[in-house]
């Protein structure tokens, strides 16, 4: 059995105060519950994680980074940077960057072997609109999604990625993909992985995302191919994020 991982994605919110009480919040709840855990925070609240969780159970990370090492890219952050301040996960390919960035699965691509050479664990999300699952699309949207990272990666490095299923329809509407139509992705998307390591389709951890809630955590997680859950809005509020860490024992 694979164990599972939950992680925040606090998007881009909070302050060092709000911060502070949520971080604090899910370090005394976490007791002796077993899935590990993560937040990918905002890049400037990366020194505060650092600061309040090392030698903790709670990992931290970022939400993207540059495909580009350090130098002259106005604005961006590189992914040494987020290992310089102790990150173990960086989101790659999140749908609000693709959409509201126009990021291609080539550069998704680019950003994952940036986070991989830095020693850090990409999260590569992929996912399917409405329109697409409507139209019958998902398999062959996701799998090109996850084809366009695979392709440019030696399949060794495989069991360093961890892989989210975030359809997009779900991500902050309230409206979560049931646990079969969840079952049924990560399934798929194991195969494709299977098919250039098999080894390493056994132990990546296939994460799902999308209005993951206290109430509806279990059964997601209970599928033989959920192993956690990014989660957006429920990461927020420490009583939320720790339930869903619970509904994963
Ligand atoms: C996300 O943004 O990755 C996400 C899953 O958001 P939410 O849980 O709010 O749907």
């Amino acid at each position: 059995m694979r164990p599972k991982l939950v992680i925040g994605n606090w998007k881009m919110n909070g302050n060092r105060a709000d911060n502070a009480a949520l971080l604090a919040g899910i370090a005394a709840g976490l007791g002796a519950h077993a899935a590990a855990c993560a937040v990918c925070v905002p890049a400037p609240y990366l020194q505060q994680c650092e600061e309040t969780l090392a030698g903790s159970r709670i990992a931290w990370g970022a939400q993207d980074v540059s495909m580009h090492d350090c130098g002259a890219y106005t604005g961006e952050v590189c992914a040494r940077m987020v290992a310089d301040f102790g990150g173990r996960y960086v989101i790659v390919g999140h749908s609000e960057r693709r959409a509201y960035h126009g990021e291609s699965s080539e550069l998704v691509a680019n950003k994952v072997l940036a986070v991989l050479e830095q020693r850090m664990v990409p999260i590569v999300c992929v996912g399917e609109t409405l329109e697409q699952r409507e139209a019958g699309q998902t398999v062959q949207v996701v799998g090109a999604q996850l084809d366009a990272v695979l392709d440019a990666l030696d399949p060794q490095v495989l069991p360093g990625l961890v892989l989210a299923y975030e359809p997009v329809w779900a991500i902050g509407t309230g409206r979560n993909a049931t646990p079969d139509m969840a079952q049924q992705v990560h399934a798929q998307l194991r195969a494709r992985l299977a098919a250039r390591n098999p080894a390493a389709a056994a132990v990546v951890p296939v994460l799902y995302g999308g209005s993951m809630k206290p109430d509806n955590a279990f059964d997601l997680l209970a599928q033989p191919d959920i192993d956690g859950g990014l989660i957006g809005g429920a990461a927020l509020k420490a009583p939320d994020f720790l339930a869903i860490i619970a509904a994963a024992d």
